[in-house]
């Protein structure tokens, strides 16, 4: 490909783990469909540290603010201390306010088959504000530990109204709001109330029902079918996507877009999985779908296409699959047979 057609600036952020590995992959896949990606490479996370002693490095930040557009490894976080998460410093930095999880069912046959949905989860807002603090007690000054979240009216009306408009663009027929308004009365109450309203402007065009987020964890499993597009707060976005991610084959399968109004940020529902990082087993597929998701993003949908066949082509044939889905083949193998596939 010339470089003239490569014309749209994007970021391309590596990443932890096994990120620099599926995202090798990836961009194989992407220069073989002849993406038209211009990509501005850059660290975060573990590696920038390492390389910086930064873990988002102003360059980085920059880039994303040029480009408005990224593709991201997964990034390492240090549990229970070190560095806020990257992550959620992206999604506060960028506005990055929805996060679009599709599920579907790609491996045929299965006790899950024919699974088509998507989780639209609030990404600034509820308890993944995180103001976390802790009380003493007696003389153990971690005695209690309290973490209060909030949610906006103004983000709420934003979430809801983002997943009805995807429902229309995407001829999705029905929306389910799930919260917890019957505990948390205010909290996801706001949420619930917001939502009723904006589903009254769509009356007509696009069902709408509601379901508390236990109930609803329950369902997804006895009954995924129902389901079509769920729109939640963030915590039980992050949980519920899990869930479905569970349904279709794992956490290797799962992609995920984060939107916001200036950027948009895409990458794989998973980390960096650090126990089998650098060892050719990491399944690329997520990160590829979530490559797949920019291609729409910036419209096209005839590359996107070509590689949603590919995945399809390799994966029913079952020939060459990762050991996530039950199969032997590296991730180098993989690649390969999807690329003869495009
Ligand atoms: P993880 O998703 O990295 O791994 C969970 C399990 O799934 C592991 O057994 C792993 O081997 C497997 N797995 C994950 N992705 C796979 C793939 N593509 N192919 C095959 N198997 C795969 O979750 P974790 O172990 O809880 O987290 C590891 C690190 O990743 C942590 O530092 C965490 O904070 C970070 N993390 C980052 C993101 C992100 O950047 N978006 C998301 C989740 C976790």
């Amino acid at each position: 490909m010339s470089a003239a057609e490569k014309n749209i600036p994007a970021t391309l952020i590596p990443g932890d783990g096994i990120g620099p590995e599926i995202v090798e992959s990836v961009i194989e896949i992407l220069d073989a469909v002849g993406a038209p990606f211009d990509w501005d490479r850059q660290l975060a996370g573990m590696a920038a540290v390492d390389a910086t002693g930064n873990p988002l490095p102003a360059q980085t930040i920059e880039s994303i603010h040029r480009t408005g557009l990224a593709l991201k490894g997964p990034l390492t976080t240090p549990v229970g201390g070190g560095f806020k998460s990257i992550n959620v410093t992206l999604r506060q930095e960028f506005g990055l306010y929805a996060n679009l999880r599709p599920t579907h069912t790609i491996v045929p046959g299965g006790r899950f088959d024919k699974i088509d949905l998507v989780i639209v989860r609030e990404n600034l807002e509820g308890y993944y504000a995180a103001m976390e603090s802790y009380i003493p007690v007696g003389d153990d000054p971690h005695g209690i530990a309290t973490g209060a979240g909030y949610n906006s009216r103004a983000e709420c009306n934003r979430i809801v109204r983002f997943a009805f408009e995807y429902a229309v663009k995407n001829n999705r027929k029905k929306v389910t709001l799930v919260h917890k308004a019957n505990i948390l009365k205010l909290l996801t109450g706001l949420f619930l109330e917001e939502g009723r309203k904006v589903a009254k402007e769509y009356e007509g065009r696009v069902e709408v029902n509601e379901r508390i987020v236990d109930a609803c964890a329950m369902q997804l499993v006895i009954d995924p079918w129902q389901f079509d597009v769920i729109v939640t707060t963030n915590l039980f976005g992050d949980i519920l996507s899990d869930l479905t991610a569970g349904l279709v084959g794992g956490l290797g399968m799962a992609p995920g877009a984060n939107i916001g109004e200036k950027a948009a940020v895409f990458e794989a529902v998973h980390g960096s999985a650090p126990d089998i990082a650098g060892k050719n087993l990491a399944n690329p597929l997520a990160l590829l779908m979530a490559a797949n998701m920019m291609l729409q993003h910036v419209g096209r949908q005839d590359l996107a296409s070509r590689i949603e066949g590919a995945i399809e082509a390799v994966i029913t044939t079952g020939e060459v699959r990762t050991r996530d889905l039950g199969g032997t083949a590296g991730t180098r193998e993989l690649t390969a047979a999807l690329k003869q596939k495009l």
